[in-house]
C-alpha cells in the first residue's frame, strides 16, 4: 500500500495539472502500483483513460519516464497536449534535426522534462540516456504492437526486451487496448516482465450508442445521419478506396464538408486529412481502417460503417475511436450480405483462413442479432453483462416475432425446385416471378413456385431467407456459388409441422423520426455550448493547437451547465487544471458573461455603465474600454454620457469640443427641444455622430 500522503500528492496532481477530481476505474491502482516499482500490464478500451496512468506517474516520479510510442503523429498530440496542461515533455524521432535531437537529450538529462516520447526505431539514439541514473520509469503505449498475434504487428517493437535488462530496477508499464490472451501473453514475454501485475478493465463503452441497419440506400442514409447530427465530427468506414472517394463525393455534394482518406494517398495528403480532420476543419472523414490508429481525438461523435468489418476485433476499435470523452456518440453500421460474401473472398487462400472466417462469421451474427447488441460484443471479450444494456437498436426496439412457418415454406420449396442450385437474388426473382433473362434462360419460370410470393417486396424476401439462414434452416454454400441448400430442419419445417418465427423487416424512416430532434438542433446552435466551440476553434487556429487539446467537448459541456463566471468556479470545473485556467481561463470566462448578459437584459444593463466607468478611472480610452467589454464604441459613450449626467467626474472635453457643444446648444434653443436625437443629426445634415450629438447634450442639460 502506499501512504495517505502520496496518495493526495496524486490527486493533487490529477486536479492541478488535468482538472480531474477523482481517478476513473482502476487508474489510482495502476498508478500506485508503477509507484511501488513493479511491472504492470494494464489492458483497457480505447477511451478508458490509459495515458494519465503513465503520465501521473511522471509527473510525481524523480526522473525521466520515457514513453514508447509507435507512431510520430500520435506523440506530437501527446506532447501538445501535455504542455498545454503544464507538463513538460518532449518527443524524439528521425523526423528531427540532429540538433534538435542533441538538445533534446540534453533537456531530459538536466531534468527539465518529464515524458520523452520515442519510437522504437529511434531508441538507438538514446543509448546514454537508457540509464537508471536518468530514468524513472518506462511506459510502453500501444503494447500489442509487439505480438504476431495482435493486428498492427511492428517489428520494430520486438527488440524492446533489452530495456528491462538495461533498468532492471526501473517499473515497466505496458498499455493496449487488445485483450485476448495470446497477445497478453506475448507482450510479458517478450519485454522479459513475467511478473508483471495485470489490470484488465471493462471492455463495456456504456456511452457508445449501438444500431445495425440493412444496407439500403445507404449513401442517403449517411447523408440523413448526419444532417441529422449538424457539426458533429465523425468517421465512415468503407471497404475500398473506391467507396471511400464516392460517399466523399456524396456527401459533399449534399453540403457536408468531406475528405477522404486511404493507402493510394501521398503521405502528405494523408497528414493533411488527418490534421484537418483533427483541428474540425473537416467534419467527416470517409476511410478504410488504415484511418484512425494515430488518432487522439476525444470528440468523434459518431462511425458508420458503410461495409461490415472483417471481425467484432476491428469492429470494436473502430467505433471506439468515437465517444472518447465520455459524451454520447452513436456506432451505425450497415449490414449486407454481399459484403459477407466478398469478406470471405479476401479470406479465401489466407494461411488462417479458418481463423479469418471463423471471426466472420461472430461478426455476422452480431449484425444479424435479436438481442442486445452489447451483451454478443463483451462476450466475445469475455465479459458478461448481466442486464440488456438499454442503448442498442434491439434493447430500444426489440424485434417482433410472428408466425413465418408459411413464409419459410414458400422459399424452402423453391430451393428444392431449383435443385438447391441458386443464389439469394435468383431465388427470390423465381418467388416474385420475375421474367428476367436469367430466369427466362434457365427455364425457372416453368417451376410450380414461380411467382407465388410477389405480394412481398424484394428486400422483404431477403430478410426473411437471411433469418432462416440464420436460423440454420437452410444454409449458403460458399464454394458452390453461394447457391441455397436445404438442411436437416429444412425438411421438419416443410413435411413435420415444425413451425417458424421471425420478425418484420424494419424500414428505416430517418427522416419521420427525427423532425423533431432536428428542429432542437437548428435552435440550439445559438446556445452557450456552440459559443464555446467556436472560441475553442478560434484560439485553435491562433495556437495551431487541436481543439480538443484545448478543453474537449465533455469540459465545455460542463461549462454550460455550471456556468463559471470568476477564476475561482472556472477551476471547478473537471478537466480545467491550473494552467488552462491561467491562459484560457479569462475569454472562456468573458465569453459566459456575454451570453449571460444578452441573456438577462434589463437587470444587467442597469449598471453596465458603472463598469465602463470603473475601465475609464484606471485610465483605458473609450477603443480599449470597448474592446474589453466586447461593446461598441458608441455604447461605450453613451455611458459616458450617463455618467456624466449622474454627476460623475468625467472630462467631458476629452470627447466633445466647445464649438460641438456650443452648437448643439443652439439647435437645442431652434428646434425647440426636441424629443429625438433624429432631429438633431438632421438639422447637422448628418454631419455630426449621433454619439457627439449625446455626449454634447449632456453637457448643454447638465449645466443649464
Ligand atoms: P486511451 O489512451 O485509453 O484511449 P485517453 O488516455 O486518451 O484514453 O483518455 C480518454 C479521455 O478520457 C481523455 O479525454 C482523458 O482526458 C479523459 N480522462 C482520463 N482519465 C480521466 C479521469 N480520471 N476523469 C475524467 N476524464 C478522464
Ligand atoms: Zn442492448
Amino acid at each position: 500500500m502506499i501512504d495517505t500522503e502520496i496518495q493526495n500528492q496524486l490527486h493533487t496532481a490529477l486536479k492541478t495539472y488535468f482538472g480531474y477530481d477523482s481517478f476513473r476505474g482502476q487508474q489510482q491502482d495502476i498508478i500506485e502500483n508503477v509507484l511501488q516499482k513493479k511491472d504492470t500490464l494494464v489492458i483497457m478500451p480505447t477511451g478508458g483513460g490509459k495515458s494519465i496512468c503513465f503520465q501521473i506517474p511522471a509527473v510525481v516520479l524523480e526522473g525521466l519516464t520515457l514513453v514508447i510510442s509507435p507512431l510520430i503523429a500520435l506523440m506530437k498530440d501527446q506532447v501538445d497536449g501535455l504542455n498545454a496542461n503544464g507538463i513538460k515533455a518532449a518527443f524524439y524521432n528521425s523526423s528531427q534535426s540532429a540538433e534538435e535531437q542533441q538538445n533534446i537529450i540534453e533537456q531530459a538529462i538536466t531534468k527539465e522534462i518529464k515524458l520523452l516520447y520515442v519510437a522504437p526505431e529511434s531508441l538507438s539514439g538514446l543509448e546514454n540516456l537508457v540509464n537508471e541514473k536518468y530514468i524513472s520509469c518506462v511506459a510502453i503505449d500501444e503494447a500489442h504492437c509487439i505480438s504476431s498475434w495482435g493486428h498492427d504487428f511492428r517489428p520494430s517493437y520486438q527488440q524492446l526486451g533489452f530495456l528491462k535488462k538495461q533498468l532492471p530496477n526501473t517499473p515497466i508499464i505496458a498499455l493496449t487496448a487488445t485483450a485476448d490472451k495470446a497477445t497478453r501473453q506475448d507482450i510479458i514475454e517478450q519485454l522479459e516482465i513475467p511478473h508483471a501485475d495485470q489490470f484488465v478493465a471493462s471492455f463495456d463503452r456504456k456511452n457508445i450508442e449501438l444500431e445495425v441497419r440493412p444496407a439500403d440506400a445507404r449513401a442517403k442514409q449517411i447523408i440523413n445521419f448526419i444532417k441529422k447530427h449538424p457539426g458533429q465530427s465523425g468517421i465512415v468506414y468503407c471497404l475500398s478506396r473506391k467507396n471511400t472517394e464516392q460517399i466523399a463525393k456524396k456527401l459533399n455534394d449534399n453540403g457536408i464538408n468531406t475528405d477522404c482518406y486511404h493507402a493510394g494517398l501521398s503521405f502528405e495528403d494523408r497528414t493533411r486529412v488527418q490534421e484537418d480532420f483533427i483541428f474540425d476543419k473537416t467534419q467527416v472523414v470517409c476511410a478504410t481502417v488504415a484511418f484512425g490508429m494515430g488518432i487522439d481525438k476525444s470528440n468523434v461523435r459518431w462511425v458508420i460503417h458503410h461495409n461490415m468489418p472483417k471481425n467484432i476485433e476491428g469492429y470494436y476499435q473502430e467505433i471506439g475511436r468515437s465517444g472518447r470523452d465520455g459524451l454520447k456518440a452513436k456506432a451505425l453500421l450497415f449490414h449486407s450480405y454481399a459484403d459477407v460474401i466478398q469478406l470471405r473472398k479476401f479470406a479465401s487462400g489466407a494461411s488462417n483462413e479458418e481463423v479469418q472466417i471463423a471471426k466472420l462469421e461472430r461478426m455476422k451474427q452480431f449484425s444479424e442479432a435479436t438481442t442486445c447488441r452489447r451483451k454478443i460484443l463483451l462476450s466475445y471479450f469475455g465479459e458478461l453483462l448481466a442486464d440488456n444494456c438499454g442503448n442498442c437498436d434491439v434493447c430500444k426496439n426489440p424485434p417482433k416475432f410472428f408466425d413465418g412457418t408459411v413464409i419459410a415454406q414458400k422459399i424452402l420449396s423453391t430451393i428444392t425446385r431449383v435443385h438447391q442450385q441458386e443464389a439469394i437474388g435468383t431465388l427470390i426473382d423465381v418467388l416474385r416471378g420475375a421474367n428476367n433473362a436469367n430466369i427466362l434462360d434457365k427455364g425457372l419460370n416453368r417451376i410450380k413456385t414461380f411467382g407465388i410470393g410477389n405480394d412481398i417486396s424484394w428486400k422483404d424476401w431477403q430478410h426473411y431467407i437471411i433469418q432462416l439462414i440464420n436460423q440454420g434452416i437452410c444454409e449458403i454454400a460458399f464454394h458452390k456459388n453461394n447457391a441455397l441448400q436445404l438442411t436437416e430442419f429444412s425438411n421438419k419445417v416443410l413435411f413435420k409441422g415444425l413451425k417458424v418465427y421471425l420478425t418484420h423487416p424494419v424500414h428505416i424512416t430517418e427522416q419521420v423520426k427525427t423532425t423533431v430532434a432536428s428542429k432542437r438542433k437548428t435552435v440550439n446552435s445559438n446556445s452557450l455550448f456552440e459559443r464555446l466551440r467556436k472560441l475553442r476553434y478560434r484560439i485553435s487556429l491562433e495556437e495551431n493547437l487541436p481543439a480538443y487539446l484545448i478543453f474537449n467537448d465533455a469540459t465545455l459541456k460542463e461549462m454550460e451547465r455550471v456556468r463559471p463566471m470568476s477564476e475561482s468556479e472556472f477551476l471547478t470545473i473537471s478537466g480545467v487544471g491550473q494552467r488552462k485556467m491561467e491562459v484560457y481561463g479569462d475569454e472562456f470566462i468573458a465569453e459566459i458573461l456575454d451570453f449571460m448578459g444578452s441573456k438577462i437584459k434589463k437587470p444587467k444593463k442597469t449598471d453596465t455603465h458603472l463598469v465602463t466607468y470603473e475601465l475609464y478611472k484606471s485610465g483605458l480610452s473609450i477603443e480599449e474600454i470597448s474592446v474589453q467589454r466586447k461593446l461598441k464604441a458608441p455604447t461605450i459613450y453613451s455611458h459616458i454620457a450617463k455618467l456624466y449626467a449622474d454627476g460623475k467626474d468625467i472630462n467631458m472635453y476629452d470627447f466633445v469640443s466647445k464649438s460641438d457643444v456650443e452648437a448643439v446648444h443652439k439647435a437645442k434653443i431652434e428646434l425647440e427641444s426636441p424629443s429625438t436625437l433624429k432631429e438633431y443629426f438632421e438639422y447637422f445634415n448628418e454631419q455630426m455622430d449621433y454619439f457627439k450629438i449625446r455626449l454634447a447634450l449632456s453637457v448643454v442639460d447638465k449645466d443649464a
